[in-house]
């Protein structure tokens, strides 16, 4: 397992192992929120501790973060059985992104990865 935390520790993130592709998006709220997301089964990731969501649009989404200093955390869908979330790899420890291949994923317009480079 690998655990990471909002800034303030109140929720921690824990995956099942580092992620070796990772996508930094340009959609709405990624270049808003400037989240690094990693894809898991939610099978293999835990969260604790109290979040806030955020939803808009469709609404099949949950956007959650931290309730006390409000880093995104993750995404997760509506619809429970959706084997797929978002963690924002940002939490992670800082070695988290060594040597991941860091995609350029182009979700305000065309919805394909438009380059990449490895994590420092
Ligand atoms: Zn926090």
């Amino acid at each position: 397992m690998v655990e990471g935390s909002c800034h303030c520790g109140a929720v921690r993130v824990e995956v099942a192992k580092p992620a070796e592709e990772v996508k930094e998006c340009n959609c709405s709220i990624c270049r808003r929120t400037g989240g690094i997301l990693a894809y898991y089964s939610p099978k293999e990731v835990r969260v604790s501790g109290p979040t806030d969501v955020y939803m808009w649009g469709d609404r099949e989404l949950e956007f959650h973060r931290c309730k006390v200093c409000g880093n995104f955390t993750h995404w997760s869908a509506v619809d429970k059985s959706y084997d797929r979330m978002g963690v924002n790899a940002r939490l992670m420890p800082a070695d988290f992104l060594k040597g991941a291949r860091i995609l350029q994923f182009d979700g305000a317009d065309t919805w394909t990865v438009t380059g990449e480079r490895i994590g420092p």
